[in-house]
């Protein structure tokens, strides 16, 4: 198999997991304004923005004559669950016969999980099998565990400096081939974060914000114009509602799913039923963020999105209970660099002067 997948987020992980399976990996082309004009372009006008976006990183890569696409699936009543379906048969139209494999949770059908992984297996055996999921959620969650450090260093420190430490340890992680030498690489970058350590304020003086959303523009930066860097130029720490290691333990090993679901039970005061997508989490993961003291929470909702938009509206009913300001960004291919950073600048001069902390 010659594969690939779409761009999203920390994508070293899907293309060591690949490469460690034995399969000749071509690495995504990361999202920018070429590839989502592309996919603008052949995408259904109402799909919603992610479509858009891997529907371009697909055409890019059959400039490579990949053959075989592996994707996640979605559940409950989202367009995630038709992607797969609908993104071949763009393809088919456009002239390329690929394959594409969806990987669906195992907590919507085990038999159908046991098979895909089967089949990507190939020829490892399942020792080999075991020992690289190892490694990749080992991978997944050093990846995880610097970014959050990096998020609220950034907001006191040179971000240039702590940048290139984020950026030295991803072409590190490139390298690894054993669980073992993802531990040597996450603690060398721990203790090269540890010097900045000193730069924190104290507790009192401390501004958190908490990023929630669809998943695709949470987790992929070159989408969501570097929302988090902006959030900590302005001296604010910065949490997500999703990383990658969340998305692993709750939709693709068999046998976990609780986080999730306590977070969900959250948010069932605003939405009752599963609407599909992370809408519904998403309110928990607000309402979380209020109960743990952060003082904003900015909603990421990419345009032709219907979960994030019944979301959207139930955000200043939320704000006002729970006291804590909301800030909605939709985004899609017009979304400008200047306009988001004037929005976050504004938001966040307000959450300062206001200061919220003191009507709690
Ligand atoms: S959650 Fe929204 S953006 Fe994501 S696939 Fe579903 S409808 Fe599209």
């Amino acid at each position: 198999m010659r594969l690939s997948f779409p761009y999203m987020g920390p994508t070293i992980v899907y293309k060591k997991l690949f490469e460690l399976l034995g399969h000749d990996v071509v690495m995504p082309p990361k999202p920018n304004k070429e590839i989502i004009d592309l996919g603008v372009k052949y995408s259904p006008e109402f799909a919603c923005f992610p479509f858009k976006v891997i529907t371009g990183i697909y055409l890019k890569l059959m400039e490579k004559n990949v053959n075989t696409l592996v994707t996640s699936g979605g559940h409950g009543p989202c367009r995630a669950g038709y992607y797969g379906e609908v993104h071949k048969k763009i393809l088919k139209d456009l002239g390329y016969d690929v394959e594409i494999i969806v990987i669906d949770s195992p907590h919507d059908d085990y038999k159908y999980f046991y098979d895909i992984v089967k089949r990507l297996k190939g020829d490892s055996s399942w020792f080999k099998v075991a020992k690289v999921i190892k490694t990749i959620y080992d991978l997944t969650r050093a990846l995880d565990e610097i970014e959050k450090k990096i998020e609220v260093l950034r907001a006191y420190s040179d971000s240039g400096k702590i940048n290139r430490i984020w950026m030295d340890a991803q072409q590190d992680f490139y390298q690894i081939k054993s669980a073992a030498e993802v531990k040597e690489i996450k603690n060398k970058y721990l203790n090269k974060l540890e010097k900045f350590k000193t730069s924190i304020p104290p507790e009192n003086e401390r501004y958190r914000i908490g990023i929630i959303g669809e998943i695709y523009v949470v987790l992929e930066q070159s989408i969501n114009n570097q929302i988090e860097e902006k959030v900590n130029r302005f001296g604010f720490e910065v949490e997500r509602s999703q990383y990658l290691t969340d998305w692993v333990r709750d939709n693709a090993l068999p046998f976990t799913g609780k986080d999730l679901e306590e977070i969900e039970a959250k948010g069932e005061e605003f939405i009752e039923i599963e609407i599909g997508g992370h809408a519904r989490g998403n309110i928990g993961h607000a309402i979380d963020f209020k109960e743990k003291g952060f003082d904003g929470i900015i909603h990421l909702k990419p345009f032709g999105c219907l979960p994030e938009l019944v979301s959207q509206s139930v955000m200043d009913d939320l704000s006002e209970k729970y006291e804590i300001p909301v800030l909605t960004i939709s985004i899609d291919e017009q979304t400008a660099d200047a306009n988001v950073l004037t929005r976050v600048e504004a938001f966040l001069d307000m959450i300062k002067e206001k200061d919220y902390r003191e009507v709690m």
